[in-house]
């Protein structure tokens, strides 16, 4: 599943090769898109707008209506020049928009639909700009007060609900624990307010610094090697726990630890010592 910040970099380049230009080209193998498309064509259209909400892309057309679409495990924006060799097969085409210059190309996209503004407001899944960590309306108060309402749910869980804040995928859960200091095991109720705010803002501190323009395609939270401009192989070298089980951690020496964690039994890496529970138990016993 691609990160909110691997989503925000595909709309940020969308949005550079379709706002503002008229729509010369739709084509899709979605029933509902072509639906859509033959009572109210794109065609002649201009998109307004290209943003990521969490895991969600969104385009927005002049006549009013959104295009929301979701990856998910499988789905990937590609633009092309026209006449360009595309790099995934013609059968996982889904979503084709042209314009004079470039054809944006949606690969096995495997959510899409078209939204009414008043749609759009109302779609639940579809995170609002508030709780969205990369939007500027971000509210940090707000998705504070959202976390600490989850009191029995472990904190690396909690950090995952894109309804209680969008963008943190699984990487940035653990990192995000590592750098505040907090267990990811910890339930939300034994969190003082401090704690809470401290993990909100490092959410969107962590996530918006993988978005700068020189950040590449790495997520980077541990700047020591300063692994920014080059591409490595081993994506684990820029991070302070994430894919690092066995390794000793870089603060504190002792071996980080993996777990399986929740109800989507997704995996988790810490550092029991510089991660504690509050009572000061170990979570393996
Ligand atoms: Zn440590």
């Amino acid at each position: 599943m691609p990160e909110g910040d691997t989503i925000f970099r595909t709309a940020r380049a969308l949005g550079r090769a379709l706002t503002d230009k008229p729509v010369t080209g739709f084509r899709s193998t979605i029933a509902l898109l072509t639906r859509y498309d033959d009572e109210t064509p794109l065609v002649g259209q201009t998109v307004e707008q290209v943003e990521s909400r969490g895991k969600w892309l969104l385009i927005h057309f002049s006549g009013g209506a959104t295009l929301a679409t979701h990856m998910l495990m499988s789905g990937s924006w590609h633009i092309y020049r026209p006449g360009e060799r595309w790099q995934q097969p013609r059968i996982n085409m889904r979503i084709v928009l042209e314009n004079a210059e470039y054809m944006a190309v949606g690969f096995r996209v495997p959510v899409a639909k078209m939204l009414a503004p008043e749609q759009l407001a109302r779609a639940a899944r579809i995170p609002a700009p508030a709780i969205d960590v990369l939007s500027e309306d971000f509210d940090t108060d707000a998705v504070a007060r959202r976390l600490a309402a989850h009191k029995g749910e472990e904190i690396a869980d909690v950090l995952l609900h894109q309804e209680v804040l969008a963008g943190v995928g699984n990487v940035f859960k653990s990192e995000i624990c590592f750098v505040t200091g907090t267990n990811p095991f910890c339930r939300v109720g034994a969190l003082d307010d401090f704690k809470i705010a401290e993990l909100v803002s490092a959410s969107q501190r962590l996530v918006k610094a993988n978005v700068l323009e020189d950040s590449g395609d790495t997520i980077v939270t541990f700047g020591g090697k300063k692994r920014r401009t080059t591409h490595n192989a081993d994506p684990s070298a820029s991070l302070w726990v994430y894919g690092r089980d066995g390794e000793p951690c870089r603060r504190c020496g002792q071996r980080i630890r993996r777990r399986i964690q929740g109800p989507d039994a997704r995996v988790t890496f810490w550092c029991q010592g510089c991660q504690p529970m509050p009572d000061g138990s170990d979570i393996d016993g």
